[in-house]
């Protein structure tokens, strides 16, 4: 009986332990699997509001850039590898020899120089490689000479090393807004303001003093910092958010640009894994989920310049394979898309960052923030704002831009850099302000939108009227072109323009920048310009494409490619 009773006992026992231990796994399993569905969903969710494009894939893109075959289209390949019958190539080669000869004349100068140093300035050797296709580069660079030496600037003109005066559409990437003699004579100004002083830093000029408070005015910010570059302030933007919000992850949008360094570069050419950034789509209720939900963002970095192609790289020629189409500027709609982000953010307590490095005193006077009518947490500006020198800024609130926490004395967010607040950058910067605070400027700002829409819808109506294949596209002072049609040789007409004395930027006829002195007459010659450029492109044939099958025949090369070696090509 005892030993009975013992032993039911003891089963008894058992049993409630058995129980115990199953109830104690299942709810740990079921725990997990919640976990991990959980998880799933979570990454689910971050999958959605990625671009579908490669180019919202990181880490897929620089695996399959791997794989991108290197050949070169050369000989009577060049003429005629959009399937051109013998006809039409014949033309263009005569056309291109004849341009060849043209440019060779008009630069002999500068293109002996970018011969000698191209093998030593490792960004000539890069630029010159990637201005147009990759696969058309060794016979472009052969035979066409691109100007990259200039010695002198007057109004919107450049003079090259040859004596050639050119139209500057490339902006000096983004610095000149307001043409190259107002630039000049904010750098004679800082020279005098400033020369007594040299290159003594560490102490301030006291110059920085207007320069902090119209800053703060015109961010509508408490507290300003000055770096020396646009990645340097965007690099400390990003640092003082994931230090104020203890959170580790950047959003970007997918195509935008933040400067070189790899926090902003998980992509191409970063071997380094860069975790803590999610590319995401911009203009999208995923992306907003996806900050709703999750509680690891620290910072949302917005570049207002993709207004004009959302999603998108900025278009340069060197990708220029078949066509370019889908960009437009619609502002009512980014406009609509950032006070969502805005609210979002706000409601996370996410910090809401606006790069306006390339936009930033372009599009207004108080920039991106004032022309979408959207208030940023930090906002970082560059490029025009030095008056001509290199200068970077970043604006804030108070509370983050502060660089220590004030119950954790050792906590601290260091950031200096030699150069900042030079004495130089600061006077030029105070000139730039000065000639910004003149009602004279007020007035061009209020013009800005309606003088450069017309000029855009002038400029298409005449390319309709003349019946050429181009379109333009802009946001105020900065346009693309567009070619509604396919076709492999697009990026030509960069060296076209060049023949008719017109500058672009190393990316060619994907960014087109005006200086903002440009008079209406000035306007007129431009547009001839790319009318006549375009006209003589059209004649020597470079527009004729097939019907169709044009992106196959692409296909193909790029599939040959693939398994022959570099030599055979
Ligand atoms: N942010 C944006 C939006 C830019 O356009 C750039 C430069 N093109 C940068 C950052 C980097 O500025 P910098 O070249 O002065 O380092």
């Amino acid at each position: 009986m005892n030993r009975s009773g013992d032993l039911n006992l003891c089963t008894g026992g058992n049993n409630t332990l058995t129980t115990l231990l199953y109830f104690i796994g299942g709810t740990a399993l079921f725990a997990s699997s919640l976990f991990l569905l959980l998880k799933l969903y979570r990454r689910l969710q971050l999958s959605f509001a990625k671009h579908p494009t490669l180019q919202g894939h990181s880490k897929m893109l620089r695996m399959s850039s791997k794989w991108v075959p290197r050949y070169n289209i050369k000989g009577e390949q060049f003429f005629g590898c959009d399937g051109a019958p013998i006809e039409i190539s014949k033309i263009r080669r005569g056309a291109f020899f004849k341009l060849a000869e043209e440019l060779r004349v008009q630069n002999p100068h500068s293109s002996k120089l970018t011969k000698e140093l191209e093998n030593d300035i490792s960004d000539l050797d890069f630029t010159k490689r990637y201005r147009v296709p990759y696969q058309f580069a060794d016979f472009v660079n052969k035979h066409l000479a691109i100007n990259t030496f200039v010695d002198k600037s007057k109004h919107t003109q450049v003079r090259d090393v040859d004596g050639n005066w050119s139209d500057d559409l490339g902006g000096s990437y983004g610095v000149n807004v307001f043409g190259y003699d107002f630039y000049k004579d904010c750098m004679e100004e800082a020279q005098r303001a400033a020369g007594n002083m040299g290159p003594v830093l560490g102490p301030y000029h006291p110059l920085i003093a207007r320069n902090v408070s119209r800053l703060k005015k015109i961010s509508g910010l408490d507290e300003v910092s000055f770096h020396m570059s646009g990645t340097e302030a965007v690099m400390q933007a990003v640092r003082l958010a994931r230090y104020h919000t203890n959170k580790r992850r950047l959003v970007q949008f997918c195509g935008a640009y933040h400067g070189w360094w790899d926090g902003v570069q998980p992509g191409l050419g970063n071997n380094r894994k860069v975790q803590d950034v999610y590319t995401l789509s911009e203009d999208s209720d995923a992306t907003l989920r996806v900050l709703r939900q999750r509680d690891d963002i620290a910072c949302v970095l917005v570049n207002p310049l993709q207004a004009l192609h959302p999603n998108r790289n900025a278009p340069s020629d060197s990708t220029l394979l078949l066509a370019r189409k889908g960009f437009s500027f619609d502002k009512a709609r980014y406009t609509n898309w950032l006070r969502r982000l805005r609210e979002v953010c706000f409601d996370k307590g996410i910090i809401l960052i606006f790069d306006e490095v390339f936009v930033g005193f372009r599009l207004a006077k108080g920039g991106a923030q004032e022309f979408f009518g959207v208030k940023a947490d930090l906002v970082t500006y560059g490029k025009t704002l030095g008056g001509g020198y290199p200068v970077g800024v970043v604006c804030g609130r108070a509370d983050l831009m502060r660089r220590y926490k004030q119950d954790q004395p050792t906590n601290i967010c260091f950031a200096r850099g030699t150069f900042n607040s030079h004495p130089y950058v600061m006077a030029s910067m105070d000139a730039f302000l000065n000639r910004l605070d003149c009602n004279e400027m007020d007035l061009t700002y209020e013009n800005l939108e309606t003088q450069w829409n017309s000029r855009a819808e002038y400029l298409n109506a005449r390319l309709i009227e003349e019946n050429l294949p181009i379109r333009v596209v802009n946001m105020l002072s900065i346009w693309t072109i567009i070619f509604p049609r396919a076709g492999r040789y697009h990026w030509l007409l960069q060296y076209y323009l060049k023949s008719e004395g017109i500058t672009l930027g190393w990316v060619g006829t994907g960014k087109l920048l005006f200086s903002h002195n440009f008079s209406d007459e000035d306007f007129k010659r431009i547009a001839a310009k790319i009318i006549r450029a375009t006209r003589r492109m059209q004649e020597d044939n470079w527009f004729w494409a097939p019907s169709k099958g044009l992106g196959t025949l692409v296909a193909k090369e790029f599939t040959k490619a693939l398994w022959r070696p570099q030599s055979n090509q």
